[in-house]
């Protein structure tokens, strides 16, 4: 049987969850026992996500290849529970290069290479190409941006194109907003729609489902009027509504049916849906027992006068699942690490939460208050986890307060420091010489072996065991000291090992070290309540089936969970 295509694009405005709505629909084909997977396309000339700036485009995710993409990646791996690879994920950049590249190697056999047809042409061969990789029965596309706008005509076009192929493979749905007018009352407005269902129309496209988001549910009268006025059925249109929590979203559209219609379009065959395992969740996180208060210390969510967190999406996630798991539900604040700065008293503040974060970041913009605030939880017991660049600053933190290396720092922020406890490698150093920034970090999955000791080591072997190497059930012979754990990493900058032993005199465990360059990837204080901070970053693994251990460790510790 032929792969069948979903594709999702965006009309009106942007931001209106196009994302969680592609992962959603892979999830609900998936619980109908489908091999689904999703592809994001992203209209930048930027080859991958890795130089994009967190503020303005949001969290960069990282896949276990070591590709660098879009935050959406992150959703679609959530929702379907599955790694995804980099041939998931693609940007006009990407499919510019590679064409160019192809023509370079004469591949095109010394034909005219044109905008139209080879462009188009090699997206639709690169999603089938996921396709293949992923073992898919069905393949849900998204298409960054909304239609009219001129950098996503060519992805359009591939649309068309396949559509024009294989007619009964090809779905097209349609994610847009009705805005309510404030002086209106409550009334959804369906104009900005019609109007979006014309420009997919002038390029030669109809939706075939129309997912209408909105504050509120569509009511029967709003379908009809934009059945009507876009070529459709009334029961073609399916009422997103604003819910709270994003992973009702599939169950919200099989209120509507969503499925069947899918199915049905693309002529396709399945099983009776199977929510079971969702569903336990959802009523999990909708009846917790107890409240977390948790801590993000960080920089990029001040975006003018708006609090933008979209920049630590996994983080936030992450922490959702663990404490969902545990019947707790996260009171999450966002803590701006410049404001510790130079002000002790403000420091204070930290007491009230039960649990710290200091997630990766880039940079000099906050160092200094992220170090303090790291100082303060040290000193006070207060549960802390860091990632990445909260691993590398609570060792510069340590070096300084508890090794009496009072000059400690990363050669991030001071090159020239007498005590660089965190340094790069001379591969990077090439890179840094080189000014070859874009994709030429340490990238991607890299093993990791526990401290038989270590708080990790209990929680990786006694959590559920997403970040295991392999695949089934632990058995008591991976419960070895030289148990493994593969966890996926994006940073230019180690701990220097050569201050190693300094650190661990001081009272710091080396919890985590990679097997192949002695690298180390988690360091613990074994005295404090929970101190745990990893080289890599534990977000990206979290799924809402299997929390991460490390974020179970820390919610337990914060509420006391034993
Ligand atoms: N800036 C640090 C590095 O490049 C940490 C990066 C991160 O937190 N992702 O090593």
């Amino acid at each position: 049987m032929e792969t069948k295509f979903i594709f999702v694009a965006g009309g009106v405005m942007s931001g209106v969850g196009k994302g969680v709505a592609v992962a959603s629909i892979a999830k609900i084909l998936q619980a109908r026992g489908l091999e689904t997977t999703a592809v994001k396309i992203d209209p930048y000339v930027n080859v991958d996500a890795g130089t994009m700036n967190p503020t303005e485009h949001g969290e960069v995710f990282v896949l276990d290849d070591g590709m660098e993409c879009d935050q959406d990646m992150g959703n679609y791996e959530r929702f379907l529970g599955r790694n995804l690879s980099s041939k998931n994920y693609m940007t006009t950049g990407s499919i510019y290069l590679d064409v160019i590249n192809r023509e370079r190697n004469l591949d095109y056999g010394g034909k005219c290479v044109e905008v139209v047809p080879q462009i188009p042409l090699f997206i639709i061969e690169k999603i089938k190409r996921a396709a293949k990789t992923n073992r898919a029965k069905v393949v849900i596309v998204e298409i960054g941006g909304t239609v009219g706008e001129y950098q996503n005509i060519l992805f359009l076009e591939a649309v068309r194109m396949l559509k024009i192929k294989q007619p009964d493979d090809v779905a097209l749905v349609l994610v847009s907003m009705l805005p309510v007018l404030e002086a209106g009352g409550t009334e959804l407005k369906t104009k900005p729609t019609q109007y979006a269902v014309r420009t997919l129309n002038a390029a030669g496209l109809q939706p075939d489902i129309i997912l209408a988001r909105g504050s509120v549910p569509v009511d029967d009268s709003r379908k009809e009027k934009l059945a009507l006025n876009c070529n459709l059925r009334r029961e073609d249109i399916i009422s997103a509504p604003n819910v709270k929590n994003i992973y009702e979203i599939p169950l919200n559209f099989e209120k509507d049916r969503l499925s069947d219609l899918l199915l049905k379009k693309l002529k396709l065959k399945a099983k009776k849906k199977d929510f079971r395992k969702w569903k336990k969740f959802i009523h999990k996180s909708n009846n917790p027992t107890k409240k977390v208060r948790i801590g993000i210390v960080g920089k990029y969510f001040n975006s003018g006068d708006f609090v933008l967190t979209d920049s630590y999406l996994s983080v936030l996630e992450a922490v959702k699942h663990a404490a969902w798991s545990l019947r707790a539900d996260p009171e999450i604040t966002w803590l701006n690490a410049e404001s510790y700065e130079n002000n002790p008293t403000s420091l204070e503040e930290l007491k009230n939460f039960d649990g710290i974060i200091v997630p990766g970041g880039f940079g000099k913009r906050g160092v200094e208050g992220k170090i303090a605030a790291i100082k303060y939880v040290r000193e006070n017991n207060i549960p802390f986890l860091g990632l990445c660049y909260g691993l590398q600053l609570a060792v510069v933190e340590f070096a300084r307060d508890i090794c009496g290396l009072k000059e400690a720092h990363t050669t991030e922020i001071d090159p020239e420091t007498p005590k660089p406890v965190i340094c790069t490698m001379p591969d990077q150093l090439v890179n840094i010489k080189k000014k070859q920034m874009g994709g030429s970090m340490r990238l991607g999955a890299y093993k990791c072996k526990l401290h038989p000791k270590s708080i990790s080591y209990k929680l990786y072997t006694t959590s559920h065991p997403s970040t295991l190497l392999g695949t089934g059930k632990l058995t008591p012979n991976l419960l070895t000291p030289n148990f493994l754990i593969s966890e996926r990493h994006r940073h230019r900058y180690e701990v220097n090992n050569h201050y190693r032993l300094k650190l661990e005199k001081g009272g710091m465990l080396i919890a985590g070290l990679n097997p192949q360059r002695e690298l180390i990837e988690i360091i613990e204080i074994p005295e404090h309540k929970f101190f745990v901070a990893t080289q890599f970053h534990p977000e990206f693994k979290s799924r809402p089936l299997s929390p991460h251990p490390l974020f179970v460790g820390l919610i337990k510790a914060a509420s006391e969970i034993k």
